[in-house]
């Protein structure tokens, strides 16, 4: 009787601006109270559909101390409490769990109103060992920002934009990416170059060698082109579903390194595109903090105007787990800018003005313990 009860109040987990409130109010305390293996009690609460056993995702989140948290647009459903973060998305067995997709082997469902959770998710949850220790390790990972991965559009038989005045993104950017390696490294950052010579280097890959870094950020370098000679500015780019028109442009023409890669059409990952947002949206606050701070400092240092900050969907940026953007450090068809490119005095300013503005977000990001929380 008594879960009946239950049910009539937190059946409606997934009606989130109620649910939300009410879970919170209900639910302090609780985390601590149930580290271990999920009880008889929320068990007892499954039902079977088909072969699989669910428990409604009311009951989970009460269990671990869980608030819901929808931003009213998505279907993705976030679980948080103080440390903890999962999300998952009716209809996929996928969830995100402390950064990392995990496999529920069937899908998340929704029925009479209610969502229902594999009860495989208990089993994720469950880890609570490993679960702390983890969120430890990525916090820590996250609040102290100590390692770069600098990675130079293009290289080898692709050369990105050509100037009509002479040189190439690749030659430029590359120049750009060692000096940017050689004033963090003299700041103490650790910096991990994607690639250290002129040579080609398949999107896929640069993607993979950050991931492996287990760096704290990504940052790509570019030089954009445009049909317009008096287009010109400093832009800079976030993984993101949201684009326009101009942002798609850009994206579509830095995602041709993909025609220049032998053999199969490179893809990502067989994983939905929905997954891909529930993970790059992780960092997507820092991603777009670290721009705009790096704007600031070119804006400031080297009195480059600021076109835009914006989301696209850079292939190189979708792979990687970690904040990451893609700086298009002018453009390469305006006569002024392509004149200043050719400058290592130029380039070395771009170079400070990129460490400043990663300085200075760290400065920040340590002080406030990260912006995503
Ligand atoms: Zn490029």
């Amino acid at each position: 009787m008594k879960r009946v009860v239950f049910f009539g109040i937190f059946g409606n987990c997934f009606r989130r601006a109620a649910v939300v409130l009410l879970l919170a109010v209900s639910v302090a305390g609780c985390v601590s109270r149930h580290q271990s293996a999920p009880n008889k009690e929320l068990l007892q609460a499954s039902v079977r559909v088909g072969k699989v056993r669910y428990i409604p995702l009311a009951e989970v989140c009460r269990y671990y101390g869980f608030t819901e948290e929808g931003d009213g647009l998505s279907p993705i459903i976030s679980l948080k409490t103080g440390v903890s973060s999962a999300k998952i998305l009716p209809g996929s067995s996928w969830v995100l769990w402390y950064g990392q997709v995990r496999d529920l082997r069937a899908p998340v469902l929704v029925r009479g109103g209610q969502t229902l959770v594999p009860v495989s998710l208990l089993q994720i949850f469950g880890q609570a060992a490993a679960a702390p220790a983890a969120a430890a390790d990525r916090d820590s990972r996250r609040v102290s920002l100590r390692s770069v991965v600098i990675d130079a559009g293009h290289g080898g038989h692709d050369p990105g934009a050509l100037s009509s005045f002479g040189g190439a993104e690749k030659d430029i950017v590359f120049d750009i990416a060692v000096r940017v390696q050689k004033e963090l490294s003299e700041r103490g950052m650790t910096v991990v170059m994607v690639r250290s010579e002129d040579r080609f280097v398949p999107l896929e890959e640069r993607y993979a060698i950050a991931n492996r870094s287990k760096a704290d950020l990504f940052v790509s370098i570019h030089a954009n082109s445009s049909r317009s000679a008096a287009a010109q500015g400093f832009e800079a780019y976030y993984l993101s579903d949201e684009y326009d028109d101009f942002s798609k442009a850009v994206a579509e023409r830095e995602n041709a390194a993909l025609a220049f890669e032998q053999g199969a059409a490179a893809s990502l990952p067989d994983i939905n595109a929905t997954l891909w947002d529930m993970m790059f949206s992780e960092y997507r606050i820092e991603s777009i903090e670290i721009a705009r701070s790096i704007a600031a400092e070119m804006k400031r240092m080297l009195k480059i105007p600021t076109r835009y900050i914006k989301g696209a969907k850079f292939v190189v940026l979708k792979g990687v787990r970690m904040p990451a953007i893609l700086l298009e450090v002018g453009y390469l068809s305006n006569r002024y800018e392509a004149a200043q490119l050719k400058n290592p005095f130029y380039r070395q300013m771009l170079a400070e003005a990129i460490v400043a503005g990663i300085m200075n977000y760290r400065q920040r990001f340590e002080m406030t313990g990260g912006f995503s929380r």
